[in-house]
């Protein structure tokens, strides 16, 4: 039988993990099916176990399910634990495991671009995907690591689960800092991010975890005006599925050539 695989989220249409995965496939000689899945939003856990029950294999998850995966789990992993939140589920031994790779994917992609030791680093936004790299970037020996976060109770929440974090809001935030994250889902949802002038006077290294084929996200576009070097999040996102694949595969595949495909569509 064909192993299934699949990404669920809302939206998901957008998904590039179908090309990445498949290109993987092709690079290590497995034969799969990789679709991406619409869920609604009281429709998560009924959907991921009916994945499960109908011999689906591996499950990546996206925005906005990350955290309620994780809930769901039966097994974690140590990052996932720390994380909070979940983008990749399998079942062993008839229990449900979650990891979550987006930290491993942003530090792996962040390696081709600067030493991250000794940074001060600024993280917009406050969701899933932050919570997935703040571990993983605190590991790297950062400065500081503030995270901007508009929401007071989640605020709170990272406050208690990241002791060693700052959490402010952004007009609270001033800087200077060497590089800034934007974690948010502002693009996706098509409202603007404010992120303040003065913050990118001192030049810092942008990353937008946003990513759009063909175009600049307006993050990188923003930073690029104040002359900052700016990049989006594909590396990221070809990472990060680099290590789910690995662990639903046990095979390392590698990345670069799968990179440059999709900068080339
Ligand atoms: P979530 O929906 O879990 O979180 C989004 C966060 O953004 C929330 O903290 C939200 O605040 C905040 N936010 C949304 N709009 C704004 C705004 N206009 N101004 C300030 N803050 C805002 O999404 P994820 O964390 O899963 O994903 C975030 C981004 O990261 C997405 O663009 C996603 O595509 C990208 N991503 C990229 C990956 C990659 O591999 N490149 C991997 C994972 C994610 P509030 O809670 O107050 O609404």
């Amino acid at each position: 039988m064909i192993s299934r695989f699949a990404v669920m989220g809302n939206p998901v249409a957008h998904s590039l993990s179908p090309l990445i995965h498949q290109s993987f496939a092709q690079q290590t000689q497995k034969i799969l099916t990789y679709e991406t899945m619409l869920v609604e939003e009281d429709e998560f856990e009924e959907q991921v176990s009916a994945f499960f029950r109908q011999h689906g294999k591996g499950l990546n998850v996206t925005s906005p399910f990350k955290q309620r995966a994780f809930a769901m789990a039966t097994r974690v992993t140590a990052r996932c634990k720390k994380a909070g939140a979940a983008n990749t589920l399998w079942v062993a031994e008839h229990r449900l495991w979650a990891d979550n790779t987006d930290g491993v994917g942003l530090i792996n992609d962040l390696n081709r671009h600067i030493e991250l030791p000794d940074k001060r680093i600024l993280i917009v936004g406050a969701g899933g995907a932050a919570r997935g790299i703040i571990s993983p970037l605190l590991d790297s020996k950062p400065a500081s690591l503030t995270v901007v976060c508009r929401n007071d109770d989640k605020a709170q929440v990272l406050r208690r689960d990241f002791p060693h974090i700052l959490c402010a809001r952004m007009a609270e935030v001033s800087g200077p800092f060497d590089l800034i994250i934007n974690a948010t889902s502002a693009s996706i949802l098509g409202e603007d991010l404010l992120i303040p002038q003065e913050v990118l006077v001192s030049k810092p290294f942008c990353y937008d975890l946003a990513y759009q084929l063909n175009n600049a996200t307006p993050f990188v576009r923003y930073a690029k005006s104040f002359s900052c070097a700016a990049v989006d999040g594909l590396g990221m996102l070809v990472e990060q599925a680099a290590e789910a694949f690995y662990l639903w595969h046990g095979v390392k595949p590698f990345t670069e050539q799968v990179l440059m495909q999709l900068r080339l569509i």
